[in-house]
């Protein structure tokens, strides 16, 4: 696969921090701010990269692993609970020069999962390790752990506990009492960078209440995430089943590759036509070859930031 990386483009790049039924009455301003600094500082953290000439890998990383690092959301600190009242990570990175990418799931007490995804992608030959497998690997690698109680937060224990003993998993987005209000999610990113190489990545702890040994969409490549220089970059969020059994990343890309849609036609019909024929509910967002940018849900909102080399940054919640 050839590269595209020859000449400078303008750079871009998007993030997310989950989709779902983001209730406006229970988004107080004070919450609504909280959610813009958040969103804003994560989106800088990639920025920053590729203003400097950075590739889109290290700012996709670099935006993750500061989303990872931000209680709002559910991805490293801010995870769910799983139905044992433990902390099951999911992650994964694609470069869309090579399509090399690299994936863990199920994975406990990783500080960042998205750099583990990028240290299976770069140190073995394989494409996504599990559990302890992938832990004594990451451990032997020098990745950061942490204990439990770094994952702990009291609004993902309390949505837990009002599932726990029951079958029923939840989006941490899903429509909750309006007392709880927040309904912070998954994160995701994707980037072009300035030699014209695309990067998607995703992260999350799940859905609350989750089986132990779940997983989801977001480890999965074409399901959660996928990249290729010729056509796009996408990163997901929501529900996970849906998303693997309709390929969303990938099913987006087929359409630009074979069905010559654009991004955003492509991003449409899979969102508003091929997820919601099998009740799928979640969002998305994509970057173009040339730095346009797709953020798009089938939900009430997504968290969502986004800039272009030369403009503002821009964010939002709501559609
Ligand atoms: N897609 C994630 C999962 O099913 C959840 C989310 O996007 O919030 O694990």
């Amino acid at each position: 696969m050839s590269s595209q990386a020859n000449s400078k483009n303008p750079y871009a790049i998007a993030i997310h921090g989950g989709a779902g039924t983001i209730l406006r009455d229970a988004l107080t301003p004070e919450l609504e701010a909280q959610y813009q600094k958040a969103l804003t500082h994560c989106l800088s953290q990639g920025e920053v990269l590729l203003a400097q000439g950075g590739e889109a890998l290290e700012a996709v990383e670099m935006a993750i692993r500061a989303l990872e690092d931000e209680p709002l959301f559910n991805a490293g600190r801010g995870a769910v609970f799983t139905a044992a009242g433990t902390h099951e990570l999911d992650a994964s990175i694609m470069r869309g020069d090579t399509l090399m990418a690299g994936a863990i799931a199920g994975v406990t007490g990783l500080r960042n999962p998205i750099s583990g995804a990028r240290a299976v992608m770069e140190l073995t030959s394989h494409v996504l390790l599990a559990g302890q497998g992938a832990e004594a690997f990451l451990r032997a690698e020098g990745l950061a752990f942490e204990d439990p109680a770094y994952f702990h937060t009291e609004l993902r224990h309390n949505q837990w506990l009002e599932v726990r003993g029951t079958t029923q998993t939840r989006l941490d987005h899903s429509e909750l009492p309006a007392h709880e209000g927040q309904k912070f999610s998954t994160v995701g990113a994707v980037a072009l960078d300035q030699l014209g190489n695309l990067a998607a990545g995703t992260s999350t702890g799940g859905m609350t209440n989750k089986r132990v040994g779940r997983i989801g969409d977001t480890p999965m490549i074409g399901a959660g995430t996928y990249a290729d220089n010729r056509f796009g970059a996408v990163s997901c969020t929501g529900d996970g089943e849906f998303f693997i059994r309709a390929v969303v990343a990938y099913d987006v890309i087929a359409q630009v590759r074979y069905g010559h849609l654009n991004l955003e036609e492509a991003v449409r019909h899979t969102l508003h036509q091929t997820l919601m024929e099998i009740g799928g509910e979640g969002g998305l967002i994509a970057v173009t070859p040339t730095g346009d940018l797709v953020l798009d849900c089938n939900t009430p909102g997504m968290y969502r930031a986004w800039v272009k080399q030369g403009e503002n940054q821009g964010w939002a919640i709501f559609k």
